[in-house]
């Protein structure tokens, strides 16, 4: 049994509103009749780069490299490129190309991302890959994907990570019958998601391109937040604060994780229809901007499609800017079973999609806030690691990557052939693209 992943006919805009009503509730009726759309894998907008690309030129005529940046400096162990093999190709993102590859001298599996510089450097992307190996080098958290090493050569970066055998929870959604969760499912997945972005604000950081495209599933179920190249990191985050309450008397205070993020910024930054409105507006955003795409991830999940999807990009930002969150008619679907959506978990949706980001769930005290919806009252945050996950995904030979869509490159990469090290260059803008400045989150291989 499948509905559309989306509906996105071709109508115009004005009947918009009907027409995505119509199709909510006839999903369940015409199941069987409906075929599966082909799939797109959605991507984040890609900033300006003309301005960049002007100011750079001197970049551009830099001598071409970087310092022997070998990683693990905490533990004096190198690796570089010719220690691992290529086993395949595993995805390919805005920039880059991640490869399922082996370690030579202890065979263990890791996803290795790796970034062409000259690519980086006319696509303005140095600063997003800088910030990515920042923040991914500091986290240290369950649900986001442990970097092990980052290094470079001349030609590229890579950043070595946990290999998350069940692919992009995007797919694994795909194959769901109906292409949906059920809530309390999806409740798990929107938990372990809340619990990745409490961490990342208390660390001052704004992931901003939450999607099920940008979240992984480890072997053991549970998931791993991952690419970062479009998060933000405030540079003077600070220590959280407490807020009480409305009625004081009944619940303790909430510690508040907004306070450690002193960002407010006007890039227009997202994909498409998880874009909040203060980014398509540009009036600027904050932290506020994770919890409405956590409020789009919830509703995809449960819904099959995003709440405010137009036939055009421009359709789609103004059902974003003015419509409200209907939800689909579940008293007839089998999968609820004739109880439907319940109150708390469309109250849930409605709070994040709150258009004005100071009233929206989290504007006050953040993820604490967010928790303490009664969308959770079942859900004990301590112990998501030891909740079974409703996917597991099947271990058996990992390295055939079976929960990946089989992918061909059009240029063979060569782990084995990278480009020798120069010595370091002042005008180099990759030279603090190593392992070595994290306090943590740089675990050993062996
Ligand atoms: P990215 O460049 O981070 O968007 O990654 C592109 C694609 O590579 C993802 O959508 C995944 O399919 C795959 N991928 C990235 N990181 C990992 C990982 N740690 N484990 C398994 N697959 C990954």
């Amino acid at each position: 049994m499948s509905i559309p992943s989306s509906p996105a006919p071709c109508y115009q805009p004005d009947q918009l509103f009907q027409t995505k009503m119509k199709l909510n509730n006839r999903a369940f009726d015409s199941i069987s009749s409906i075929e599966q759309h082909n799939v797109i894998r959605r991507v984040a907008s890609v900033p300006n780069t003309t301005e960049y690309f002007k100011r750079s030129e001197s970049v551009h005529s830099m001598p071409a490299s970087p310092s022997p940046s070998y990683s693990l400096q905490k533990h004096k162990v190198q690796v570089g490129p010719a220690d691992f093999d290529k086993v395949r190709l595993l995805g390919k993102g805005d920039v880059g190309k991640v490869y399922l590859v082996k370690h030579k001298s202890t065979e263990k599996l890791y996803a290795l991302k790796v970034l062409s510089k000259k690519e980086m450097i006319k696509r303005n992307k140095i600063k997003r890959a800088m910030a990515e190996q920042a923040i991914l080098s500091t986290a240290n958290h369950p649900f986001i994907v442990p970097l092990y090493h980052s290094f470079q050569s001349e030609d590229h970066l890579y950043f070595c990570m946990e290999f998350c055998v069940g692919g992009e929870f995007f797919r694994a959604l795909q194959n769901r019958p109906g292409r949906i969760l059920k809530e309390d499912e999806a409740k798990f997945y929107a938990a372990e998601v809340v619990a990745a972005l409490e961490y990342l604000h208390l660390m001052g950081i704004v992931f901003r391109d939450l999607k099920p495209e940008n979240i992984l599933l480890h072997e053991s179920g549970h998931l791993m937040l991952s690419d970062f190249d479009l998060s933000i990191q405030s540079p003077t985050a600070a220590p959280p604060t407490l807020v009480r309450h409305n009625s004081p008397f009944s619940k303790p205070p909430m510690l508040d994780t907004r306070s450690c993020m002193n960002i407010r910024t006007n890039s227009f930054v997202g994909t498409e229809e998880y874009l909040a409105p203060e980014v398509i507006r540009g009036s600027g955003h904050t932290s506020s901007v994770d919890w409405w795409t956590l409020g789009i991830l919830v509703y995809e999940m449960i819904c099959g499609y995003t709440p405010f999807k137009g036939p055009t990009r421009d359709d789609t930002f103004e059902m974003i800017l003015s419509s409200s969150v209907e939800f689909p008619d579940y008293s007839s679907n089998p999968y609820y079973k004739g109880t439907g959506l319940t109150g708390p978990c469309k109250s849930f949706i409605r709070k994040l999609l709150n258009k004005n980001q100071s009233k929206r769930l989290g504007a006050r005290a953040g993820a604490s806030e967010v928790k303490s919806h009664a969308f959770f009252k079942t859900i004990n945050f301590a112990l998501l690691r030891n909740m079974k996950p409703p996917i597991i995904p099947s271990k058996a030979q990992p390295i055939r990557a079976v929960h990946f869509n089989p992918l061909k490159e059009s240029v063979s990469f060569d782990l084995n052939h990278h480009d020798l090290h120069t010595p370091p260059d002042d005008e180099d803008p990759f030279l603090s693209f190593n392992s070595g400045k994290s306090p943590f989150g740089m675990m050993m291989m062996h």
